[in-house]
């Protein structure tokens, strides 16, 4: 009996745990995104960023570095693909945020 892996094993069982790694990151974030419960505006740490669900109700004097074109689905923290109407957020680990939310984290996301 021959117990030796071929490097041809090896190889081949390294792609195709390689090509694996991705399909699972993808599936373990839309899970994770879809079963996430939506921000409260109330929320003590929602508040003090000023996070509204609606940018365009942003208090534009209250935020002077705001811009109509900063929502959430164009900031570097958003988790979620274009189109997409809510998805996770790095800064409120534990909830989706509205595609159209904002906050004053908010920061542009490369090439958004
Ligand atoms: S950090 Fe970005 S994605 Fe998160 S709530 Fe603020 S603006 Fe939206």
């Amino acid at each position: 009996m021959q117990n030796k892996i071929s490097r041809r094993a090896i190889v081949k069982g390294g792609l195709v745990a390689g090509a694996m790694i991705p399909a699972f990151g993808l599936f373990a974030e839309t899970a994770s995104a879809a079963g996430l419960p939506p921000l409260d505006p109330a929320d003590p740490t929602a508040k003090a960023l000023g996070f509204v669900t609606d940018a365009t109700k942003v208090d534009a004097g209250a935020n002077p570095t705001y811009k109509a074109t900063q929502k959430c689905s164009t900031c570097a923290q958003y988790l979620g693909k274009a189109g997409d109407a809510s998805a996770g957020c790095n800064i409120f680990a534990g909830h989706s945020v509205p595609a159209g939310g904002w906050c004053k984290v908010w920061a542009q996301k490369p090439g958004a």
